[in-house]
């Protein structure tokens, strides 16, 4: 029994040591994504229920590294740009060139079409935000009412009346305000009532369960209640099936995205997309 352990602590303790180490060759390479060109967005569709056409589209995060063949899941570099506090830097980077996307294709004719930008707690805390949304406006153009900012509960968490504050000063300059993810976190709703939202985004996970799980559809009905008396945009992200869809419609829900519709674009295949289905 006593090998066992030992060799058991071994085998986590190389696991453990191995993934630290590739952790810090990622890190220290993503450390030159900025200058090197790595990062690039990809645009998913957000398509509004009552006329089944493209509403907007929620700007996703890509690394790309030179020196590897494939690419990164945001779910593996995020947090490390969140550790090392380079996710401000970067986060700021996505809303630019975000932003400039968005006024490129305003030049070219496309509807405008609300621009969804994912906002990190680090971000928001750390950074300037107001001010810097203020300079992104001035120095873009962009519409203030073509950005929404997409923020997670763990934001909420922290400081309420900062972060009132902040909100506010978000909302003041016209821009949307949404909560990603929502229903994952304890966000209460004395605190979200408080705050000058105007979107909540139903988890994936919850989606995921539809139609058949009845507490998925208890969640999603208390969502949409809330949003009705809140006066929120509701949209539900990760729809994957008719059935999920025909769901949501019959309940109201404002907005789906999901790999249904399509999945994240690169910015020549999201200006087909839009230009495919407003023909069609
Ligand atoms: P999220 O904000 O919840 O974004 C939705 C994620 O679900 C995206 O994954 C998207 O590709 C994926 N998705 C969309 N539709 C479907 C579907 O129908 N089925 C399934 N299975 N997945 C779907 P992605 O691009 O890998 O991003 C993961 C997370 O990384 C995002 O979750 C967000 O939290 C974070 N992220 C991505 N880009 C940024 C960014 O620019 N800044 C910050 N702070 N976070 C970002
Ligand atoms: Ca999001
Ligand atoms: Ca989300
Ligand atoms: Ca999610």
């Amino acid at each position: 029994a006593k090998q066992l352990g030992t060799n058991k602590y071994a085998f986590y303790s190389r696991d453990l040591g191995e993934r630290l180490r590739e952790r810090m060759v990622r890190e220290s390479g993503l450390h030159r994504a900025l200058e090197r060109d790595e990062f690039f967005l990809e645009y998913q569709p957000k398509i509004a229920v009552q006329t089944g056409m493209v509403c907007g589209m929620e700007a996703l995060l890509r690394w790309q590294p030179t020196t590897q063949g494939s690419q990164v899941s945001p779910s593996e570099f995020i947090p490390i740009l969140e550790e090392t506090g380079m996710i401000v830097e970067v986060g700021n980077w996505v809303l630019e060139t975000a932003c400039r996307q968005h006024l490129l294709w305003q030049q070219q004719g496309m509807p405008p079409l609300t621009l969804s930008v994912n906002i990190s707690a680090v971000q928001f805390h750390a950074g300037n935000l107001p001010e810097t949304i203020a300079a992104l406006i001035q120095q873009t153009g962009i519409a203030p009412d073509c950005l929404c900012l997409e923020l997670t509960e763990s934001i909420v968490m922290q400081d309420i009346e900062q972060t009132v504050a902040t909100l506010h000063r978000l909302r003041e300059q016209g821009i949307k305000l949404s909560i990603d993810d929502f229903g994952t976190g304890y966000s209460s709703l004395n605190y979200l009532q408080r705050m000058p939202l105007t979107e909540l985004k139903i988890d994936r996970s919850f989606v995921m369960n539809l139609p058949q799980d009845t507490s998925a559809i208890a969640i999603v009905d208390s969502v949409l209640t809330l949003s009705k008396s809140l006066n929120l945009t509701v949209v539900a992200e990760g729809v994957e099936t008719p059935q999920q869809a025909a769901f949501l419609t019959a309940r109201q829900c404002h907005q789906l995205q999901g790999y249904l519709f399509s999945r994240p674009l690169g910015a020549a295949a999201f200006e087909a997309f839009v230009d495919f289905s407003c023909k069609t």
